[in-house]
């Protein structure tokens, strides 16, 4: 997830559809404006509507889509369940869901520039976002989305200090582990989300103490690059 791999959705559609089985794509991180997953063979799609859909870092919802059949079992477990959006809620999302396309439009844009030019920076060791040509999946996110989304992650050159010096340095983005909103969030995963799991584990996950996850809002991008500089040349 940290490193923003991307999956084959065909050909897991085919290998999974061989067997039987209903394939569900989690398409939080790439919204339904960069990937049709049903298009490409999924059976079911989740969203976070926490994210992308709702855009505003102010609601918590989700959604699940689908053939009716399959919907149908889901809605019978839901009733027992009994997650329901309050009104409120249910008013943000689609409030939210209007401007979703010109969003994640710029959310892309802003997501590719600044992936490159941290790419190019000398204090930064790696650059892990499906819209470079470096990142091992760039192939299958270039055939199967239509843009790369807004969420880059990276790793500083450095150790958790350096890094955790690093996302303090930076004045526009909130420190939080959400993703997807307006306004641009910063996290540090070894601290924030994996803490708990200890060294060997975040190590499987590839969660390396330098890594930044870095999702873009909807700020002006030569503003959100000049406050990622400043904060680099303090480290
Ligand atoms: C945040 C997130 C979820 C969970 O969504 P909530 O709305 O916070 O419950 C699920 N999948 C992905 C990929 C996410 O980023």
């Amino acid at each position: 997830m940290c490193s923003c791999r991307c999956v084959d959705v065909p050909r897991i559609a085919e290998l999974c559809h061989a067997k039987n089985t209903p394939i569900c794509i989690d398409g939080t991180f790439a919204t339904p404006i960069n990937q049709r997953a049903i298009d490409l063979g999924a059976d079911l799609v989740l969203h976070s509507g926490t994210k992308y859909l709702a855009g505003h870092n102010d609601v918590l919802a989700g959604a699940i889509c689908g053939k009716s059949d399959l919907i149908a079992q889901i809605r019978a477990m839901h009733n027992v369940l009994g997650g329901t959006l309050d009104p409120h809620a249910a008013y943000l999302m689609l409030r939210g869901m209007k401007t979703l396309g010109l969003r994640v439009e710029h959310q892309n844009k802003t997501a590719l520039e600044i992936a490159k030019r941290l790419e190019r920076h000398p204090k930064i060791e790696r650059v892990h976002y499906p819209g470079l040509p470096s990142h091992p999946d760039h192939h299958i996110a270039k055939e199967q989305m239509k843009g790369f989304g807004g969420v880059v992650s990276f790793e500083v050159r450095g150790d958790l200090w350096t890094t955790a010096k690093f996302v303090d340095g930076v004045r526009i983005p909130y420190i939080a582990p959400s993703l997807g909103g307006v306004e641009t969030l910063i996290e540090q995963p070894t601290v924030i989300s994996y803490w708990d799991q200890g060294p060997e584990k975040r190590a499987a996950y590839g969660i390396k103490d330098n890594l930044i996850r870095y999702s873009c809002g909807i700020e002006d991008i030569e503003n959100l690059w000049d406050d990622i500089s400043q904060s680099l040349e303090q480290i």
